[in-house]
């Protein structure tokens, strides 16, 4: 049960510090713990905390998600349109 327990969360402490990660460096492309964030080499890297990077991939989420609501609903759209054309079509023929 410890062990299970230790895998699942060994992700989400640092390796080196053991601490909670808490940021993300861009250059490195590696989750940070605060003692990694304040090292000399993290410094001049471009840190951003993992929260704000969370709440950011969820607000794109959302927005791909809205974006793809508003394309299935142009093509539903036109998929209407198509459908009622074919049918005035169809009418016309044998008006
Ligand atoms: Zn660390
Ligand atoms: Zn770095």
């Amino acid at each position: 049960m410890e062990e299970t327990n230790f895998e699942r969360t060994e992700n989400d402490y640092c390796t080196k510090h053991r601490e909670k990660l808490v940021d993300y460096c861009f250059d490195d492309h590696e989750p940070l713990c605060h003692v990694c964030s304040h090292y000399e080499d993290h410094k001049k890297h471009k840190v951003k905390p993992l929260k704000e990077i969370m709440v950011e991939e969820e607000s794109t989420i959302i927005d791909t998600r809205k974006r793809l609501t508003e394309a299935i609903k142009s093509i539903e759209l036109s998929f209407f349109k198509m459908n009622i054309e074919a049918l005035q079509a169809h009418k016309e023929l044998y008006i």
